[in-house]
């Protein structure tokens, strides 16, 4: 029979049966340890009996309200969860049903903040070389990740880039408040090269997602940008579509440094994997002079449905409930640090690096410049692939601006216990040295 359906490559996979905790099974029986949560969303892992139950529940009595027709009581009790999670000035929740959404409704808010003050002329924003915002045209336009946006640049205005502070690769270290402020300066200068009065946003991952595999920025970068921001009337915006939801070992990753943006985007682990689910959330003042202004020209029609809301309600209370953040940071010390131990048998691991479970290794083939595997190794493929067959999932994406270079994510749901750390770790190593 014809296969109809498509994704982005003919990359084909098993025939999921079913998923349970930290695993997944295939059709033929086959069970796949999820050492990535799938893309960084089944944060509390699969099955949920709580979650399932509060799903249930809520659709026993409603699975939709148009938001023009309904307000309803689940995306009400959601919006005021999540804002009491926020920082006190970011008071007011935009929903959406997934991360690129999230980023273009940041966009598009910040956009018309802009118009009511008179400022007609911002509307640049800058984000970092690498990032990843989505892959809609608005959230692609400040996506730093080339081959992605390529195919489409005539079909999107041109945004600056600055680049990412990879300290690893640029021989600084990381810890060093210097090292932040030279990062930080280049959104500076950027800022002035560009016309201060033509920007209108800064667009920042607080810990990195897929694109520099859980980059972590170095000492004093995240105070500097805001004071930065600040300094030019410059919104700041924390792409938390990753980082958010507690796998950081904070709910938000940003409150590793305690700086407070202008708007929040949120999805991933905040639907947890059981429904598409995202969120914007904006300081009040921002959201009050646009509604006051005649209303934000923006919205999808599957906005705040109280399936998804009762749902993500369900996952936050999971997250509570079993204080997962606080697990995501113990379990997250041991893992990173059997993953730097596996430095010493496989010459080939450049970096290791991230917060909480939000994790990655690097491929290199020189530890002491740094320079990336030939692209031909295909290690890329290679190493998820061998991962896979011996059941372990874990997520790949090239670094360095899609030239070369390989980074992985180990990032299994906050749920996960020590022995299964140490299941991950045995596929693991068993994978690299078919690899090596
Ligand atoms: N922003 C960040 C930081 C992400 O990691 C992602 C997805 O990986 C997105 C935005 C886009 O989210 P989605 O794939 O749900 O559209």
């Amino acid at each position: 029979m014809k296969n109809r359906l498509f994704y982005q490559s003919r990359l084909a996979r098993p025939e999921l049966d079913r998923a349970e905790g930290i695993y997944l099974w295939a059709k033929d029986g086959k069970r796949y340890l999820d050492g990535s949560s799938g893309a960084m969303v089944s944060n509390i892992g699969h099955s949920n009996p709580a979650v399932l139950q509060a799903m249930r529940e809520q659709m026993e009595k409603s699975t939709f309200g148009y938001r023009l027709h309904f307000q309803t009581e689940a995306s009400e009790r959601l919006a005021n969860k999540t804002a009491a999670l926020c920082p006190e000035e970011l008071g007011r929740v935009f929903f959406v049903s997934g991360g690129s959404e999230a980023v273009e409704s940041t966009l598009k808010l910040a956009r018309q903040y802009a118009l009511t003050r008179g400022e007609a002329q911002r509307y640049k924003v800058i984000s970092r070389m690498p990032s990843y915002h989505g892959s809609t045209l608005g959230a692609l336009a400040v996506t730093g990740y080339a081959p992605l946006a390529a195919p489409f640049s005539p079909m999107m205005r041109e945004m600056p880039k600055i680049p990412a502070p990879r300290a690893y690769l640029d021989g600084l270290d990381p810890d060093d408040p210097a090292t932040g402020k030279h990062y930080a300066d280049m959104l500076e200068q950027t800022i002035l090269d560009e016309g201060p009065q033509t920007v209108l946003a800064f667009i920042v991952e607080p810990v990195g997602g897929a694109s520099t595999g859980a980059l972590v920025p170095p000492a004093g970068y995240m105070q500097r940008i805001r004071e930065i921001c600040d300094d030019y009337g410059v919104l700041l915006i924390h792409d938390e579509v990753m980082s958010g939801g507690g796998r950081t070992g904070k709910f938000w990753g940003a409150e590793h440094w305690g700086t407070v943006p202008d708007l929040i985007s949120i999805s991933k682990g905040f639907g947890g994997g059981y429904v598409p689910l995202g969120a914007m959330i904006a300081r009040d003042d921002i959201v009050e002079a646009v509604l006051d202004a005649g209303g934000f020209a923006h919205g999808h029609t599957y906005a705040g449905n109280p399936l998804a809301c009762a749902a993500g309600l369900a996952v936050i209370d999971e997250i509570e409930r079993q204080d997962l953040t606080g697990n995501a940071a113990a379990m997250g010390d041991k893992l990173k640090a059997r993953l730097n131990a596996l430095k010493n048998r496989f010459p080939f691991i450049g970096d290791v690096r991230g917060k909480g479970l939000l994790l990655a290794f690097e491929l290199v083939s020189d530890r002491t410049t740094m320079q990336p595997l030939p692209k031909e190794l295909g290690a890329f493929d290679r190493l998820v692939n061998i991962a896979y067959d011996k059941g372990l999932i874990i997520y790949s994406r090239r670094t360095r601006g899609g030239i070369s270079g390989d980074h992985f994510l180990v990032c299994p749901p906050m749920i996960v216990t020590e022995p299964q750390i140490d299941e991950i770790m045995a596929l693991l190593t068993e994978a690299l040295d078919e690899f090596a």
